[in-house]
């Protein structure tokens, strides 16, 4: 039998691990863990959804949706451009041309084929959009 002392000095102990927890969490400024991920731009050929991060497994795409159960998801590629040939800030993912992808893509939003690493303008030029408002 636990005498009360014990008990009283068990709920106490327990009390302060749980405060620990829960300064620790708050106090703990390291980087979040999604961001060390490194991963790269995916997108569904079927559903249209981006994942921005994907962590592509170690084989030829496509690859496994695990909501759809289809492997349906494929590298993606960003483009910077609008019709007018100006650059926009917040890039459009399209799967590129070329990957196998029969269904090969041209930008939803600009028409061009997009490639392979996909020529993208400067993070100046980036930036100039931004502050434009494009
Ligand atoms: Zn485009």
């Amino acid at each position: 039998m636990m005498s009360q002392r014990v008990k009283v000095g068990v709920a106490v102990g327990a009390l302060v691990v749980a405060l620990a927890l829960i300064i620790y969490q708050f106090s703990s400024q390291g980087p979040d863990i999604s961001s060390l991920a490194s991963g790269a731009p995916a997108l569904d050929s079927e559903t249209g959804e981006l994942f921005p991060r994907f962590m592509a497994p170690r084989e030829v795409a496509p690859w496994l949706n695990t909501d759809t159960g289809k492997r349906t998801i494929w590298p993606a590629e960003p483009c910077y451009y609008l019709p007018d040939g100006r650059i926009k800030s917040k890039p459009t993912y399209v799967i590129p041309s070329g990957i196998g992808f029969t269904d090969a893509k041209v930008c939803p939003d600009c028409g061009r084929k997009v490639v392979s690493r996909n020529p993208r303008p400067t993070s100046q030029e980036i930036e100039i959009a931004k502050k434009e408002g494009r």
